[in-house]
Parts: C-alpha cells; structure tokens; sequence
C-alpha cells in the first residue's frame, strides 16, 4: 500500500490549488481523479473574481490567467452591475475566463511543481483511525494517508462517508446549460419571463467597452430556465428541446449538444468542515445557486487557506489544533455566500412585485456605501477573519504594497510566492528575537511610503510591522513595539 502524507479526492479546481500549496510546502501529497484528463465536460464558471486574483498573483501565476482571459467589471447583485475600479487593489476587477481553461492552466502548474495525479481512478471509500486513513480506489489497490482531503465536488464521496451532515435548502428553480449547435440563429442576449432568466451567447466573446461581444461562428451557449426544478441525472437533448420551447416557442432546431447539464438553486453547507483526518473543501463543503459566479472562487480560497495550515500540522511543527481554524475561518464565508446566493435568486423571481424590489435594490445600489460593501462580499476583498480586536488590518489580507528593500523594490505579493509566512519591518531595523521560527518565517526590512487603504474600510493607521500568513492575511500588526510577537508566531506557525 503506498503511503502519502495527505491524499485529495478531487483534481477539480479546488484539489488542483491545495496540492500546489501542499507541494510549494514540501508535503508528499497525491490527487486521485476520477476523469482521465484536466479536460471538462462544459464550460461551467465563467470566471474570476478579485481575490482570487489577488491569489494567484500571491503565487506568481495570475498572468497566466489575465493573459487569456477578458478583464471587465463582472460583479453584479441582483441583476445590478457594481463598478469596483476605485477598489484599492491591483485587480480592480473580474477576469471572463472559462472554466476548462481555468482548470487547464491550473493543471499546467500542478505539472510543473510535480504533484503525482493518479487519472482515471476512483475513491469509493475510507477508514479512518486515530493514525491514518486508508482510502480504498476503484481499480482495488489503495493508499494510506495521514489525511485525506474531500475536494470532490457537490455530491461528495468524501463527505457522506465521513458522515458529516449537509444541511440547506432543497432547489427552488433550475436550468439547463448546454454548448450546441442550432438550425436556426436565435437572438444573442439575455430574456427574462415569467420562467425566469435566460440566453443564448456563443463560447468565443470579447469585452469591449464593458459590454460583450460575441465572436461569430462556433457553438451557442444555451441557458434555459425550467418550469419546475428539474430531476437529478443527466438532463437529454430532448429536455433542452422542450425547455426551448416553452420559452421561446421554438428549439430553433437545436442539435449536436457538446454537452448538457442542469444547475439548481440547492443550498447546502457541511456542518464541519473537518471530521478528525478527514477535511472538506470547495462544493463537496458548500453548495448554491451560480449566480454571482462564486463557486469557483471559494473553492479556489478554502485551499489557500488550508494548504498551509495541513503542511504545518503533518510537518509536525504546529499542533492538529491548527486544522480547527480552517472551519472557524471558511466555514463563515461559505455561510456568507449561501446567503448572498439565496438572496439574489429571491431577487431574480420574475413576477412584477420583485421587479420593484429589484428596482428598489439597484436605486440604493447606485450609493457609494451599499456598492462598497456588497461588491466588497462578492469580490471576496473584505473577508476579515476573527483574528480577535485590535488594528484593522488584523485578519484581513494584506494589501500587495511596492516596498523597496535593501535588494530593490519588490511587490509585496512577490515575497508571498513561496507560500511561506512573511515578517515585514517598516521601521528601522531591529534586533527582535524570532530565532525559532527563522528557517519558516522569512523576515524582511522595507520601507513604504503611501497609504495603507483596505477596500470597503477605506484608510487605516500606518502599521510599524506586520506577519502575513501564507494565505495573505495578517496574524498580527505592530505598533514601534514587538508586544504580541512571539504569541502570534507560536499560534500560527508553531513552538518548535
Ligand atoms: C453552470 C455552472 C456555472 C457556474 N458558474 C460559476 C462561475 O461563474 N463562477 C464560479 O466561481 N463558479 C461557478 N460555478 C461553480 C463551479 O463550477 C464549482 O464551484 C467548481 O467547479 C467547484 O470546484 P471543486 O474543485 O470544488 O469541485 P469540482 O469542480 O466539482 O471538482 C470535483 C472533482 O472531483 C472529481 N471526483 C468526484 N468524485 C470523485 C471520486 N470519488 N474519486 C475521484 N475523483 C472524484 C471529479 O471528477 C471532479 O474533477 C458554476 C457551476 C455551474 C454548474
């Protein structure tokens, strides 16, 4: 039996990021995917919001994303675009990208950092005990870990195994997606009805002064509302046949589907995002309606917040206590965006009363205050974790600042690349105590002249000094002195 440090269920976009920030920690970590290759059935998300490009860009890998994809103010609520270019950060924006080619640049990285994916196989169960996991695989071999990660989307193995109950809400609407090609040419666009939203796009666009462009030729893009939510299991050409035409009274002959899926509004959390050895990230966490575009984005999130703190733990040099907080931590924001997802399907219902609710939104939208706070959620830049009371910037991710250091200038983010724990001086130089964690922490002189702003807050005091997690956010900030140093060294990064 071939033993591994963690095992991850899942080579979705999810496992993908927690393998490379396992990888970038020195952990031995495996994924096991079920498909054969990174290539996916569908498009599926859309896109990228700002933190996660802010993310990516801790890792030194945004660019390769930007470079392919269409940067455009994405973030609406409710139907009501929120503009986020004033927003202090380095992407003031959204990223249109497909997922499959989300996926295939994040397997491109996985590549290159050397993270064994076994293809083509399938988990179908585990047994955990107090040392190990034992995870069975389809072909009959099976591997021993010290932890097994669930990243396995939505309908998660991992999950019901582990018996962690999913509570929420049952779908209330769904939809078929589907790439196809059509006899006749519908109009592009978005509809609304009594049914709900829906619209025909083509794969290929351009964003050109904010708006979309589609590119002709090649396959539409087919969304459809359904009268009812719609049965488990795959939906048929037939099902996409008749949902066309209850709304438009036509399928436009609607033929050779690439592929066709349905999406529902089902709302369900995890209630613990860890059960002993055995973690949760991603949907096989936390399920909702796409709109919003959130999905992805979260998912991509969790990982960064878990990765580091797992290699510390099987590393041994942080207690397993440290895996607590990732459910203290996510298990709020996944919370969040459940509620902010249930709120906008509310508010996409079609009949004419929510018409001037959604009016009502956009007309108190259009304020600076309420835009700043809700793109700030949707955007995931105001995310503050309960780091306890004191400087603003406690729990929240550090702005990437240009310093200049004694080597030159340098981008904040850049120090971030390595996925380890950064002390940043901005006074003068000092003689504090840090040896035990100087071979993890690395611990860097600058200076930096400009103005500390967060988004949604606005400016904050000038901190002397500051430790940033892996993740990007800041476990403590200091004032001239190093009062609250080592507690917050030993918290996050371990005694020894
Ligand atoms: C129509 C649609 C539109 C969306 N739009 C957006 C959007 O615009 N923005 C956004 O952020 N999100 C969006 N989402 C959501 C997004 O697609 C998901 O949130 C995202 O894929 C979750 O990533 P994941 O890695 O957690 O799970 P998944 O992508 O589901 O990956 C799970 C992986 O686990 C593998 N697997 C499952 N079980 C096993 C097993 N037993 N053994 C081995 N492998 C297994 C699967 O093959 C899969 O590769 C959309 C989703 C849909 C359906």
């Amino acid at each position: 039996m071939n033993e591994h440090a963690v095992v991850i269920v899942g080579g979705g976009p999810t496992g993908m990021m927690l393998a490379g920030e396992l990888m970038l920690a020195g952990v031995d970590v495996v994924i096991v995917e079920r498909r054969l290759s990174h290539e996916l059935d569908g498009s599926r998300a859309g896109g990228l919001h700002s933190r996660t490009l802010e993310v990516l860009d801790q890792r030194g890998i945004a660019d390769r994303f930007l470079s392919e994809g269409q940067i455009a103010q994405v973030q609406s609520f409710g139907g009501t675009r929120l503009d986020i270019s004033d927003f202090p950060t380095r992407h003031p924006y959204g990223l249109g990208l497909w997922q499959n080619h989300i996926e295939r640049i994040l397997a491109g990285w996985v590549d290159e950092l050397a993270v064994p994916v076994h293809r083509g196989r399938e988990v179908t169960g585990f047994a955990q005990t107090d040392a190990h996991v034992d995870v069975e695989l389809s072909d009959g071999h099976s591997l021993r870990a010290e932890y097994l990660v669930g990243c396995d989307g939505g309908r998660s193995l991992i999950r019901k195994t582990a018996g962690i109950e999913f509570p929420g809400w049952d779908p209330t609407t769904s939809a078929l997606i589907a790439e196809a090609e059509l006899a006749e040419e519908p109009e592009l666009g978005i509809r609304r009805d009594s049914r709900g939203i829906h619209s025909f796009g083509r794969l290929e666009y351009e964003i050109r002064d904010g708006e979309v462009v589609y590119l002709d030729g090649g396959p539409i893009r087919i969304m459809v509302t359904e009268g009812h939510p719609g049965p488990a299991g795959e939906p048929t050409l037939r099902d996409l046949s008749e949902a066309l035409t209850a709304v438009y009274g036509t399928d436009y002959g609607v033929h050779s589907t690439a592929w066709i899926s349905r999406f529902t509004d089902m709302t369900r959390q995890a209630a613990s995002y860890r059960e002993r050895r055995v973690l949760l990230a991603g949907d096989a966490a936390h399920v909702h309606s796409p709109v919003g575009g959130q999905g992805l984005n979260v998912g991509v999130q969790d990982a960064v917040n878990l990765g580091w703190k797992l290699a510390q733990v099987v590393k041994r040099t942080s207690p397993e206590l440290l895996l607590d907080t990732y459910h203290a931590e996510r298990h709020p924001v996944g919370a969040r965006v459940l509620q902010n997802t249930m709120a906008q399907v509310a508010l996409n219902n079609p009949d004419e009363r929510h018409q001037a609710l959604r009016d009502t939104m956009a007309e108190l939208l259009g304020m600076d205050e309420p835009r700043r706070r809700l793109a700030g959620m949707l955007s995931g830049l105001d995310i503050h974790y309960d780091l306890g009371a004191g400087h603003p910037l406690l729990g929240r991710r550090v702005p990437d600042l240009d310093l200049d250091t004694a080597d030159g200038p340098v981008r904040l983010f850049t120090l971030l690349h390595d996925a380890r724990p950064v002390l940043l001086n901005l006074d003068a130089p000092w003689a504090w105590e840090t040896s035990p964690w100087s071979d993890r922490v690395l611990t860097i002189d600058a200076e930096y002249v400009g103005d500390w702003e967060l988004p949604v807050l606005g400016r904050v005091a000038a901190p002397s000094a500051v430790l940033i997690r892996p993740d990007g956010h800041v476990a403590w900030v200091g004032d001239g002195t190093d009062t609250g140093l080592r507690d917050a060294l030993t918290t996050w990064f371990g005694s020894r």
